[in-house]
């Protein structure tokens, strides 16, 4: 008996199904009321949060994380999903605009419509609280979704479009593609109305490339290349814990994650021991009481190694670890100081569970330094001075930050979250997150005939001499 090689499914027609089956979803979906949509997906919250223990559970065994990491991504997830089912009536509700003086005859307005389909690519170090950042935001603005989730992470995948299939809803409005990437790209390239990727740059940059060919919108969220800036002033049993927190948790792997630490002089020495103190005796390894796990992504343990070689060869000290750190799969930690800026270790993602820690003469020099970088998703910053702390935040090249903690606006639902430069552009969460997703309509209804009759085959000298004399009375005069 010969197969008929026509009939199975390639990994194309599976994406195309998925994407014409979502179409058809998102009929639906767009047409209820946002108080409906808020219903469903409260729904849904609530059916993640009962079963959060198996969720945990597959998390766990994909990723190698620590169960109570991947309980807090769930709940921080959860956070998300109910703050956009419950704000996008508020955000997304037409409203009236003022038309101005030249148009006062007509009344305008704003709509937020939703787009059809929006295709989710995500990544394996956060899998659920990642994709579920594009995926609540998305279907919160009425769209349906396709979600592709990282190779490593299929089943967690599975198990959130399972999960809202267990809803018994009408429609799959939430579906989950596995495979690698080359099922991202056919999804990218498959009429989906936008793509919202997480991963890492170079990846975005071929999505992007992908995109172009149908001229769909993406939205990239990219790598990170986070500074932890410690200035005068500031608490440093708070900034050591922060710092240890963001560099080792997760094992390094998280995108706004600390990878570099400038401190000023002062208070140099006394930061580094208490940083020290605080990572040496890390618990690493899958024991159920371990502080973080493996590496997940196995070529990335190359990444780090390479990284602290190099450091090391160019003058670089290592206080905690060094290339002995690195035992696949497991990586321990590894402190640095004194790291040329233009090292691999401070200009690439590291994604691992290294820290650099250099000095700087002031916050100013500390800032200076931040932004050399060519990441621009989010930094720290510790100061006894609010007003000093402020002043940082207008300063640096970043998405988002946090004063006096690490990753302050990861369960904000309120707060837009993304980056600049190679961190990537567009927002999701909070209310820019649910615009992200939605087609924007400008509606005009003339409600009377103007004064001034400009937009007609015969208009009337008279009309075009008093608009002359309008534009120039009101525009044209001295402002200085
Ligand atoms: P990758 O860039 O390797 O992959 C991201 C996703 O893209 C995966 O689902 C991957 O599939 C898919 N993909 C790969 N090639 C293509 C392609 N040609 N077309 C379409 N899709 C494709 O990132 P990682 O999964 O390794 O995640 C780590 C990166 O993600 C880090 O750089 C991290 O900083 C970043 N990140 C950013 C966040 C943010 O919010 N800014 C949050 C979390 C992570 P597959 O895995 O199957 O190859």
């Amino acid at each position: 008996m010969t197969i008929d090689e026509t009939s199975i499914p390639t990994d194309r027609d599976r994406v195309e199904d998925a994407v014409r089956r979502a179409r058809h979803a998102a009929r639906w979906w767009g047409g209820l009321s946002h108080d409906d949509r808020k219903n469903w997906l409260l729904e849904f919250k609530s059916v993640v949060a009962r079963n959060s223990a198996s969720l945990v559970d597959v998390v766990r065994e994909e990723t190698g994380k620590p169960a109570d990491d991947a309980l807090l991504e769930v709940m921080l997830a959860v956070e998300h999903l109910t703050w956009a089912a419950k704000n996008a009536r508020r955000v997304l509700r037409e409203r009236s605009v003022l038309p101005g003086l030249v148009s006062a005859n007509q009344a305008a307005s704003v709509r937020y419509e939703p787009m059809g389909v929006v295709g989710v690519i995500g990544p394996w170090n956060y899998p659920v609280y990642t994709p579920m950042g594009s995926i609540a935001y998305s279907m919160a603005a009425g769209n349906a979704v396709v979600f592709k989730p990282s190779e490593l992470t299929p089943r967690t995948g599975t198990w959130l479009a399972d999960t809202w299939d267990s809803l018994s809803a009408p429609h799959s409005v939430l579906q989950t593609v596995v495979g690698d990437g080359a099922v991202g790209a056919h999804l990218a390239r498959a009429g989906v109305d936008k793509v919202a990727f997480t991963g890492s740059t170079a990846t975005a940059k071929k999505v992007m490339a992908t995109c172009a060919e149908t001229l769909t919108p993406i939205v990239v969220e990219g790598g990170g290349k986070d500074a932890l800036i410690v200035d005068e002033g500031a608490d440093l049993d708070a900034a050591s814990e922060f710092a240890a927190f963001g560099a080792m948790g997760n094992a390094g792997q998280t995108c706004a994650g600390v990878e570099r630490v400038y401190v000023v002089d002062a208070l140099a020495d006394r930061f580094v021991d208490k940083l020290v103190a605080r990572v040496t005796d890390l618990r690493v390894g899958d024991a159920a009481d371990a502080q973080y796990g493996r590496m997940t992504l196995p070529r990335q343990v190359d990444v780090v190694r390479s990284q602290v070689e190099d450091a090391l060869a160019r003058g670089g000290r290592a206080v905690v670890g060094g290339p002995e750190s690195v035992r696949p799969p497991y990586v321990d930690p590894v402190v640095l100081l004194d790291v040329p800026e233009d090292s691999e270790a401070q200009v690439e993602e590291t994604f691992g569970p290294t820290v650099v820690v250099n000095r700087v003469r002031d916050l100013d020099e500390a800032i200076d330094r931040a932004n050399t970088s060519k990441y621009g998703l989010g930094a720290s910053v510790f100061t006894g001075s609010a007003a000093a702390g402020r002043r940082a935040a207008d300063r640096l090249r970043v998405g988002v930050v946090s004063i006096n903690s690490v990753l302050g606006f990861a369960a904000i639902g309120a707060l837009p979250f993304g980056g600049v430069g190679d961190s990537g552009f567009g927002r999701i969460h909070g209310a820019d997150g649910l615009r992200e997703f939605s087609r924007v309509k400008s509606v005009t209804t003339q409600r009377f005939a103007p004064p001034l009759n400009l937009v007609t085959m015969t208009r009337k000298r008279r009309d075009v001499a008093i608009a002359r004399f309008l534009l120039t009375k009101i525009h044209g005069r001295r402002r200085r």
